[in-house]
């Protein structure tokens, strides 16, 4: 495969740009390759600027849940786009996608718009201090909350990655107040509030983390962390910015049968358009300027080509509640022509999967935590990546990212991708 044109543009960007990229994730760093520069992409498909295709099982990093370009995502977006990029005052636009995000989500009230997901942790942060009144946060190791300083801890996929737990340049006494957990450990949950537990403010959880791979929380944990912060009247904050919108269009709550005081979303609810956004209970959000005395803006929070994309695409998942149910047994083809892999090729690796997200682990044994999957053989997945790429299939390029699968996948990309994983197994483990 030529990557001759990747490589120039590449030159040039490490003169202008920290690592030539503009997220640590895009560098290719883990794998020891460097960065594919797209020229374009449409429906399951993503071509570099070499004229190289690949199915691509990024997709964003979880917007793309109807593929690329999709029609009824991008409909109509040339006309708003006519009518102005930004206005610094509202739109009825902003409202309707407040609308959808709150009726589609139960135990919220209200929704505040921004635009990105580290945005939305670090403003409900600010929210549930306010409105507890208390300081400390609880959040588990190997979830991602975005960069604010005080989630910077123990975070997932790109810190782990490279193995920088807490970043230069936060202060400690800016994190003396960020708790942390093991994932899905319950006895250590009630062992912190305990101890804790009338000082903290909220908790706040990836409920099927997509930052460690692919690791899904327990029911049971889950259900924990919401007795527990309504014993000690802490908030509970789900961050759903990337499962929001994909495990279902009700996102945990429905998948959980559980409800938390505050949500976080971004990805998907932009469709593709830098957008985030927190919500919560009346009371919470109520505490949120010009209401209250909790200050929190942006210059192009609820920006209106955002808006309109974002609110297309909650429009089409809303409307085809069926897009779910195939999704899923697309996944499942999926991961069962994966694991028929694993099986004739006597390989027992841990794997992963809630609809339509994944995770596949160079480690035996179960994958429930940070502490587990810690233990994976990075050699053996570096390999493996460079084999599925070099066959054409773009998949996150490192082992602590999740997969991720869009309805415009087609039968023939899942088989070819099949075909890919068995060689690229073989490859990695010399068989
Ligand atoms: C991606 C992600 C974020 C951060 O969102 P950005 O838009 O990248 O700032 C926060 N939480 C989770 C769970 C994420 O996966």
């Amino acid at each position: 495969m030529d990557h001759t044109q990747s490589e120039k543009i590449y030159e040039e960007a490490l003169q202008y740009i920290p690592g030539g990229v503009n997220s640590p994730v895009r560098a290719f760093k883990s794998v020891g390759l460097n960065p594919l520069f797209i020229d374009r992409a449409e429906g399951s498909k993503i071509y570099d600027v070499d004229g190289n295709e690949y199915i691509d099982y990024i997709c964003s990093w979880g917007p793309l849940i109807l593929g690329h370009g999709n029609k009824a995502v991008l409909k109509g977006i040339e006309e708003q786009l006519l009518k102005g990029t930004s206005y610094g005052v509202p739109t009825s636009i902003e409202v309707e996608m407040a609308k959808l995000i709150v009726e589609a989500y139960r135990g919220i009230d209200k929704v505040r718009m921004v635009s990105s997901g580290t945005e939305a942790t670090m403003s409900a942060l600010r929210a549930a201090r306010a409105y507890t009144g208390k300081n400390k946060i609880l959040k588990f190791e190997g979830c991602y909350h975005g960069h604010s300083d005080a989630l910077l801890v123990k975070s997932g996929s790109g810190t782990l990655t490279y193995g920088v737990p807490t970043s230069l340049g936060v202060p400690e006494d800016v994190i003396k107040h960020t708790l942390v957990c093991r994932y899905n450990d319950c006895d250590e949950v009630e062992a912190v509030f305990k101890a804790h537990g009338a000082d903290i403010a909220c908790v706040i959880v990836e409920t099927i983390s997509g930052n460690m791979g692919l690791v899904p929380g327990r029911k049971k944990f889950i259900q924990l962390l919401r007795d527990l912060t309504n014993t000690y009247q802490s908030v509970l904050i789900f961050d759903e910015v990337i499962t929001g919108f994909r495990l279902g269009y009700g996102s945990s709550p429905e998948h959980f049968d559980i409800e938390p005081d505050m949500a976080c979303f971004g990805k998907i609810i932009g469709g593709g358009l830098p957008v985030g956004a927190y919500g919560g209970k009346n009371e919470i959000m109520d505490m949120i300027s010009p209401l209250g005395p909790v200050y929190q803006a942006g210059t192009l929070s609820g920006n209106p080509l955002a808006m309109y994309v974002g609110k297309n695409t909650l429009e089409y998942l809303k409307n085809h509640p069926e897009v779910y149910r195939e999704l899923s047994e697309k996944a499942k083809y999926l991961e069962d022509g994966i694991k028929n892999n694993l099986k004739q090729l006597g390989l027992d690796l841990a794997m992963t999967r809630v609809g339509s997200l994944f995770g596949l682990f160079f480690m035996t044994g179960k994958a429930e935590s940070y502490d587990d999957v810690r233990n994976c053989d990075l050699e053996k997945f570096n390999i493996y990546f460079k084999e599925m790429l070099s066959q054409g299939i773009l998949i996150g390029p490192a082992q602590f990212e999740a997969m991720f699968l869009s309805t415009a996948h087609t039968k023939e990309d899942l088989d070819r991708t099949i075909k890919a994983n068995y060689n690229a197994l073989k490859c990695a483990y010399n068989l």
